[in-house]
C-alpha cells in the first residue's frame, strides 16, 4: 500500500528510486558467553582479515576520488588493524572471560581509546577517534552488518534523521536520487549543498527506518515522499520529470547569451561553489565566474587541517577550469553550523553568533596566514580574487590588510610569483551594511550574503526549522539594507554584488537592476534560470502593469 509523507521542499526536483536509511554506524554489543574460546578467536582472526581488505578496498576507491592524503588515513586504519598489542587484548579477553568477540572487541575498544585520548601528545590523542572507528568495523564485520555506504551502482533516495554538512560533502553524489530528512532548515548548509548538487530535497519528514530498501518517491512541487509508490503516482512523477527535462532544456539554450535586460543593463551573473567539482556544474551552467567559493568546504572533508600545497592545488585547479574568469575565493567561514573537530573548538551558546569565520582567522593567524599563501601562490594561474567573511569593523579590515601584507612579502622574498589580487569583504551582518560607507574607502568589492543578513537583520536563527516560516529574505529591512549597501559601494566606485541564496530569487530580480546590483552570484543549477529573469526584465515589468 502506497503512504505518503509530507515535509518541506529545499531544492525542487522529482526522484524515484530505492530508499537507503543513513543512520550513525553504532551498533549494539551484548555480552555472550561461549564455550569453544578457540573458534571464537578464529571467528576474530578472519574478521581481522576481511575488515583488512574492506579497508584496502576503501583505500583504492579514496585514492581515486579523493587524493592520496585523504586517502591515507584507510592505510594507518590497517595498520592499527594489525596491531599486535590491541589483538592480543582482544584474544585474552575473549579466552579468559570466555565472552564473544564482539563484546570482546568492544571492550578492548573502549579501554586503547579511552588510552589514547588521555595522551599528552596530541597526534596520538587524535588516534582514540581512529581506535573507535576500527573497533566498529570489526564489530560490524562480526555481527554481519552491512555498511551503510551507498554501494553497486544504484542510485538511492537517502532518508536520515539529520545530515551534517560534513556529511553530505562525503556522500558520493553520482549516486545521490534525493535527500530527505526529519531535521535541517532550508537555509542550512546542508540544504545550499543539495541545491549546488543539483539533487531534489525535503526536510521535516517523518523518516523511519525501517523504509530502508523500500521504494520511494519523491516530489518536490508537493514536498512529499511516496513510499511504495503506486502505477498513478509513478506516472504523475515520469510526467513531472518530462516537463523538468524540457524546461531546462529551454533554459539550456540561454547558454552562451549576455545577462543583459532588455534596458541594456548587464549583470555579472557567477556562480557559488564549494569544490572543483561544482565549478564543472558551474561551466556547464554558462557561470561567467565564481562568485563564491565556500573554501571551508575543503577543511570540512577532512580529518586534519588542509596543508598549503593541498590548498595551493584546489585553488589552481578551479581557477585553471575557469580559465581566466574570475574565481571569487571565500576565506575560511567554519563555526556555526559547519564544525570540524580537528578545530577543537568549545562549545558555546550561541555558535552563529559567536566564534566563526575571520573571528577564528584573525585569532588563530597561522591557520590564516596558511590559506592566504596558498590563495596568493594560486593567483598566478587565473583570475582569483578573496573575499572575508562576517566583518564588522574597519578594524578588521585593516588587521586583514596587515596579515595579507606580511604573507606577500614573505612570498616575494622566497621569489615565490604572485599577481595583484582584489580583495573584498562580505556584507552579512547588520554593522557591515550601516558602515558600509566606511568599509568601502578599504576594499575593492562588497559581496552581500543575503542569508545571514538576512539571520542577523531578523534575529531568526537560520538553523531553526520552527522559525523557517518567518525566517523572510523579503523583509523590507533586509532589502533597504541591500539597497544602502549598493548606494554606499557605488559612491566609492567599488562594485556590489549579492552572493546570498537570494540572488537567485527571480521574483526580486528587477527590484536588484533597479537597485543597482552589478553581480548576482548563484547556485550553477539557478543561473540559467536567473539570466532568463535578467533578459526579460522589463517584459515582466511590462505584464504586471
Ligand atoms: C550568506 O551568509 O549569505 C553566505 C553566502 O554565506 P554562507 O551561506 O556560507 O554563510
Ligand atoms: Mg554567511
Amino acid at each position: 500500500m502506497m503512504k505518503s509523507f509530507t515535509g518541506k521542499t529545499v531544492f525542487d526536483g522529482v526522484a524515484v528510486g530505492k530508499i537507503l536509511f543513513y543512520g550513525k554506524k553504532e551498533e549494539v554489543v551484548k555480552r555472550e558467553k561461549v564455550e569453544d574460546t578457540d573458534a571464537e578467536i578464529s571467528r576474530l582472526e578472519e574478521a581481522v582479515k576481511d575488515s583488512t581488505d574492506q579497508l584496502g578496498m576503501l583505500y583504492e576507491k579514496a585514492l581515486k576520488e579523493v587524493g592520496e592524503a585523504n586517502a591515507a588515513i584507510f592505510e594507518i586504519h590497517q595498520m592499527m588493524l594489525q596491531d599486535e598489542d590491541f589483538l592480543d587484548a582482544i584474544r585474552n579477553m575473549i579466552r579468559t572471560q570466555n565472552v564473544n568477540a564482539e563484546y570482546a572487541t568492544a571492550s578492548t575498544g573502549d579501554h586503547f581509546s579511552q588510552m589514547f585520548a588521555s595522551m599528552e601528545d596530541e597526534y596520538m590523542r587524535a588516534r582514540a577517534a581512529d581506535v573507535k572507528d576500527i573497533s566498529e568495523r570489526l564489530i560490524r564485520v562480526l555481527a554481519r552488518v552491512e555498511e551503510k555506504e551507498i554501494e553497486g551502482e544504484e542510485q538511492v533516495i537517502i532518508i536520515a534523521e539529520d545530515l551534517a554538512p560534513s556529511e553530505t560533502v562525503q556522500l558520493d553524489k553520482s549516486k545521490v536520487l534525493a535527500f530527505v530528512t526529519r531535521l535541517g532548515s532550508s537555509n542550512s548548509h546542508t540544504a545550499i549543498l543539495a541545491r549546488t548538487m543539483n539533487i531534489p530535497a525535503l526536510i521535516g519528514v517523518e523518516i523511519d527506518p525501517e523504509w530502508d530498501g523500500k521504494m520511494g518517491a519523491v516530489d518536490g512541487a508537493k514536498a512529499t515522499l511516496y513510499l511504495e509508490p503506486d502505477e498513478s503516482t509513478l506516472e504523475m512523477i515520469a510526467q513531472k520529470k518530462r516537463r523538468q527535462d524540457e524546461y531546462k532544456k529551454m533554459l539550456l539554450e540561454l547558454k552562451g547569451k549576455e545577462t543583459v535586460a532588455p534596458d541594456g543593463r548587464k549583470i555579472n551573473l557567477y556562480a557559488n561553489i564549494g569544490n572543483i567539482g561544482d565549478a564543472g556544474s558551474a561551466l556547464y551552467n554558462d557561470a561567467e565566474g565564481i562568485g563564491l567559493f565556500r573554501s571551508e568546504f575543503l577543511y570540512l572533508e577532512k580529518d586534519h587541517y588542509p596543508t598549503e600545497e593541498e590548498q595551493f592545488q584546489a585553488y589552481k585547479a578551479v581557477a585553471e577550469t575557469m580559465a581566466g574568469k574570475k574565481v571569487i575565493i571565500r576565506t575560511l567561514d567554519i563555526g556555526a553550523d559547519k564544525q570540524v573537530d580537528y578545530f577543537e573548538m568549545e562549545k558555546e551558546e550561541n555558535p552563529a553568533m559567536g566564534y566563526r569565520a575571520i573571528r577564528i582567522c584573525l585569532d588563530r593567524t597561522h591557520i590564516f596566514k596558511t590559506q592566504l599563501r596558498a590563495l596568493f601562490r594560486a593567483s598566478a594561474y587565473g583570475n582569483i580574487s578573496i573575499m572575508y567573511p562576517m566583518i564588522i569593523s574597519v578594524q578588521e579590515v585593516q588587521q586583514i590588510k596587515q596579515i595579507v601584507d606580511e604573507v606577500t612579502l614573505e612570498l616575494s622574498q622566497q621569489g615565490i610569483a604572485f599577481k595583484k589580487v582584489e580583495q573584498g569583504i562580505m556584507i552579512e551582518t547588520p554593522a557591515a551594511a550601516m558602515i558600509s560607507d566606511l568599509l568601502a574607502k578599504e576594499v575593492d568589492f562588497f559581496s552581500i550574503g543575503t542569508n545571514d543578513l538576512t539571520q542577523y537583520t531578523l534575529a531568526i536563527d537560520r538553523q531553526n526549522p520552527k522559525l523557517d516560516a518567518i525566517y523572510d529574505p523579503h523583509h523590507e529591512a533586509v532589502l533597504r539594507l541591500i539597497e544602502l549597501v549598493v548606494q554606499n559601494g557605488h559612491k566609492e566606485g567599488i562594485w556590489v554584488g549579492i552572493c546570498g541564496e537570494l540572488a537567485a530569487d527571480t521574483a526580486l530580480t528587477e527590484r536588484f537592476l533597479e537597485m543597482g546590483i552589478d553581480e548576482l552570484s548563484v547556485s550553477p543549477t539557478f543561473i540559467l534560470g536567473v539570466r532568463k529573469a535578467v533578459r526579460e526584465c522589463n517584459r515582466q515589468q511590462a505584464d504586471n502593469k
